[in-house]
Formats: structure tokens, sequence, C-alpha cells
């Protein structure tokens, strides 16, 4: 069994008010997660953990997580969440994807449909895509005043704050991959035909803009890393290593949530069944 602890503890987080240095930060892991079997079987006990981790805060219906997963089109978003949540059943988790928003959502402030969407109590909420995508994409194409955008930072801080308070305990993983990787995954997105239907244009313009996206997305790990909802940057060129870190810290997360079954407020022998 691969032993997580360091993944876990501190090479991926970015500690609150410190400097992220997102473009020192590793895309892959190998020094740390060298064997890719290791690391496939550990992401499978995981999922396994985190299924019946979340039976449990079901039944105690107390206290939700939420899953925040950015990154870059290709970094595997999609990826992550079938390989981390394969184990729960669809009423413990509730995945929601944010794309471009409708003209209903425009008509509010930004957070409306991103507290609309975080999860119950019980529940694990995953978000691909998030509140984020208003000071990166918005951001690196200037979708919004200047102004406007710089406020958004302190107002997502007051946001998280808000869900933690109340019992929600929030997860940001950055899944970091290098140009070259995303090449090769936008590559196979044109030359195989099963992976066609990923292909998007507009993909090829937001990677003219990688730098920006780089600039943009440092800003919010220099700013958005709290105590309460800490940021993790997870290399992410090697599928197998990214599944294992964020599974690992995933369930880590729900251990320390520690959720335990409800004791019923009577004896089974009060009861007969005929
Ligand atoms: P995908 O994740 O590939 O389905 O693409 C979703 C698209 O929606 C991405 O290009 C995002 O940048 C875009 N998107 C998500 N949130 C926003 C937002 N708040 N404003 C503008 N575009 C957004
Ligand atoms: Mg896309």
């Amino acid at each position: 069994m691969v032993k997580l602890t360091k993944l876990i503890d501190d090479s991926t987080l970015v500690a609150p008010g410190a400097k992220s240095e997102l473009r020192k930060r590793v895309t892959v892991a190998d020094d740390i997660l060298p064997e890719r079997e290791a690391a496939e079987e550990a992401t499978k006990e995981n999922a396994k953990a985190i299924d019946a981790l979340q039976d449990a805060l079901w039944a105690e219906r107390h206290r939700s997580l939420l899953v925040i997963l950015q990154g870059i089109d290709t970094s595997g978003k999609d990826g992550t969440v079938r390989a981390v949540f394969n184990r729960c059943g669809p009423l413990g988790v509730s995945v929601t994807p944010f794309g471009r928003p409708s003209d209903e959502e425009l008509a509010h402030d930004f957070l409306w449909r991103i507290h609309m969407a975080a999860p119950k109590k019980g529940v694990i909420g995953v978000f691909n895509r998030s509140q984020y995508e208003d000071v990166l994409v918005v951001k690196v194409r200037g979708l919004a005043p200047a102004d406007v955008i710089e406020q958004r930072y302190d107002q997502i801080n007051a946001f998280e704050k808000h869900l933690h308070d109340n019992g929600t305990r929030v997860l940001k993983f950055m899944l970091n991959i290098s140009k070259d990787e995303q090449r090769e995954r936008l590559q196979a997105r044109l030359d195989d035909p099963q992976k066609n239907w990923k292909f998007n244009a507009s993909d090829l313009e937001d990677r003219k803009l990688w730098d920006d996206y780089a600039k943009a997305y440092e800003t919010v790990l220099d700013r958005c890393s709290t105590e309460h909802a800490p940021w993790r940057v997870v290399p992410a060129d090697r599928k197998w290593q990214r599944n294992a870190i964020v599974s690992a810290v995933v369930r880590k997360a729900l251990e320390d949530m520690a959720p335990v079954y409800p004791k019923p407020d009577w004896k089974a022998s009060d009861f007969q069944i005929t």
C-alpha cells in the first residue's frame, strides 16, 4: 500500500498566506509516487473507503463535503470524478459542471448559481469548474470590468467561510498539467474517433492564452488558499498519480470529519415484526 501522507500533508498544499509559486510546481510526482500499480490500487481502496464514509455522512445528515476541481482544458477534471467517486452511489454524490453562464445566471450575482449547487447535508458535492471561473476565464478574456473581478477574491473567500461555518468542508484541487501534456491530449481528441466529441476548437484559443491562464491561476492560489478552504496543486500529467493524490486527500478529509451513524432512540426488542 502506498503511503500518501507526504502528498496529503505538504507537497501539494498551498499554505494559506504563502505565495503559491505555481510555475515552480511539478506536473509529475514520480519521486513520491513511482509505481503505477500501487497507485491504482491505492485509488481503488480510497474510493471504497470514500463510499463507506459517505454512507455514514448521509446517515448523520448533519454536514457536507464540497470538492472543487479546477484546471485548464484537458487537465482531467471529468476523469478525476470518475476515478475517485465511482464507488459512491448517485444518491450520495452530486456532480455539477459549470459552463458558460446562462442569461438567467448572468442576471444574478456570480455566486448565485454556485450556492444553489452547494451540497445538501449528508451529500458530497463535486464542482467541475466553479466560482473560480469568474476570476479565471472572465479575467483572461476580459468578460467583466477589472474592478468587479478584483472584488471577487474576497467575496469567494467570504462565501467559502460561510459554507464552512455552516457545516460544509471545502476541498479545492487545481489539476496541474504541462503545456506539452495538453498538446498530446488535444491531439488525441483529434486523432481518436472515440475522443472526437471532446474536441472543442475554442480550447485552442484558450491554449494560446496559456501564460495568461497560468498568471490568473497563480493569483487565485495566492489569494484564495485559506485555513477553512485550502488549495492543493495536484501534479496531473499522469492520470494514475492524480487520482491517487485526490482520492487520498478526499478520504483523509472524510476520516477527519469522522461521521457517525446516529444511535436509535429505541431498542430493537421493543418491536415485533409480524
Ligand atoms: P467544459 O468544461 O469543457 O464543458 O467547458 C466549459 C466552458 O465554460 C469553459 O470554456 C469555461 O471557461 C466556460 N465557463 C465556465 N464558467 C464560466 C463563467 N463564469 N464565465 C464564462 N465562461 C465560463
Ligand atoms: Mg473544454
